[in-house]
């Protein structure tokens, strides 16, 4: 069957490369995140190919596609899942070609969110397309999940689906096909709160300095102390702790160097201020907003927890912006070893386990305990200019994700 899922790829080269390239071309920027377009695409080859789905919508202009089908009896429920929004285009004449173009360039193609994650979301879709042809060899339940609203964290994609169709949607282990690259698999991710932070003050005349404190001053004492978060003691689960030392030098070669030491440690990001409406007055008010990256041991309460300690010494209001936790599932689940094991017999790399450092979907599966594992392509000019992927690397993720679900539902 492996052979024979092989020479379908090899087959559909050309219509694989096509579809991904239109793919990109039916442009999905988010914000303002109108999927519309790029679902009617996915749609009109499900169509031609026969293959029953669902249109789950929150938002009109943001859908979220559901496919599922039942094999034999079995255990087993495999959830493929894919964004279809993809990040928005800033610099596009720093472009080599059009963002939206999709372009092929030296056995690449060019554009925007081929990477993060189109490609990844296009090998899904073709790997459920397989599985329809192998039905009478699975067993258990395979649902394709291809949703809108990932890259803003937004409630419209799988939140919604998890809050409306948890049922369908859970599974017992999910695929994700978010970028990793080759050398690695991610089995889980660092959290991230975001916080908005309000100071005040009567404020006045620069001149007459004796009679406000100034609010900005007050704002760089308070982050002085927020900082301090980062020596916050904690402890790392012992898994998570030896899945990381085991793929140090991986890792940092993936995402460079000092990656695998980051991927465990506590980032305070100020990322916007707002403050003062003119140069010879007391700023009287100062916004700022706070990115808080959190390692696995680390909860959203201990952050808080903090914060509310700091009222003592400072005078400010916060309100929390959101909260992703951090997340984990077993490195060594068993889609995890067989995702694994096909990467090596693919690519001759076998792909050691990190973490990601950013929030995919993949983490609403493990939140539920459902092992989540990321296997795509390498994240190049991600959210920045150039994007792109290797056709190679593509074919090779497509050949990963299709031998693995059928390994994942044959056994
Ligand atoms: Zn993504």
């Amino acid at each position: 069957m492996k052979n024979q899922l092989l020479a379908w790829i090899e087959q559909d080269r050309d219509k694989f490369i096509q579809f991904l390239r239109q793919f990109v071309q039916a442009a999905s920027p988010n914000p303002p995140g109108n999927t519309i377009a790029t679902m009617q695409h996915i749609r009109s080859l499900l169509d031609q190919e026969k293959i029953p789905y669902d249109i789950r919508i929150k938002e009109q202009t943001m859908p979220n596609l559901v496919a599922s089908s039942t094999f034999a009896a079995g255990d087993k429920h495999l959830v493929l899942n894919g964004h279809i929004d993809v990040f928005p285009v800033e610099n596009a004449s720093q472009w080599q070609s059009e963002p939206w173009a999709a372009e092929v360039h030296d056995n690449r193609i060019y554009g925007r969110g081929v990477t993060d994650m189109k490609m990844g979301s296009a090998s899904l879709l073709f790997t459920y397309i397989y599985m329809q042809r192998l039905k009478e060899h699975l067993k258990g339940k395979l649902t394709l999940t291809l949703v809108s609203d990932e890259e803003t964290m937004g409630p419209n994609g799988a939140k919604y689906l998890f809050s409306d169709f948890a049922d369908e949607v859970t599974g017992t282990s999910c695929l994700s096909g978010e970028p990793s690259s080759p050398y690695t698999v991610r089995f889980g991710e660092k959290g991230a709160v975001w916080l908005k932070f309000v100071i005040t003050t009567p404020g006045g005349h620069a001149a007459y300095a004796h009679l406000s404190p100034n609010a900005i001053d007050l704002a760089y004492r308070l982050i002085e102390d927020l900082r301090g978060f980062i020596q916050f003691k904690y402890t790392e689960p012992a898994e998570v702790v030896k899945a990381l030392e085991e793929s140090k030098v991986e890792f940092d070669k993936a995402n460079g160097a000092g990656a695998s030491k980051l991927a465990r440690s506590i980032i305070v990001n100020v990322g916007t201020m707002k403050a003062g409406p003119k140069v010879n007055m007391i700023a009287s008010r100062c916004e700022f907003e706070v990115d808080v990256r959190l390692p696995n041991g680390v909860t959203k309460d201990d952050l808080l927890d903090y914060i509310e300690a700091l009222k003592h010494k400072h005078d400010f209001s916060y309100e929390v912006m959101m909260i992703n936790n951090p997340n984990w599932c077993d490195p060594d689940s068993e889609l995890a070893q067989i995702v694994r094991n096909n990467a090596h017999s693919t690519t001759g790399i076998r792909p050691v386990n990190v973490l990601g450092m950013a929030n995919t979907d993949a983490r609403l599966w493990r939140y539920k305990n459902v092992p989540a594992v990321v296997y795509g392509p390498t994240p190049i000019g991600m959210g920045g200019v150039d994007e792109h992927v290797s056709i190679d690397e593509a074919l090779n993720i497509l050949r990963v994700h299709a031998l693995s679900s059928y390994d994942y539902l044959s056994k």
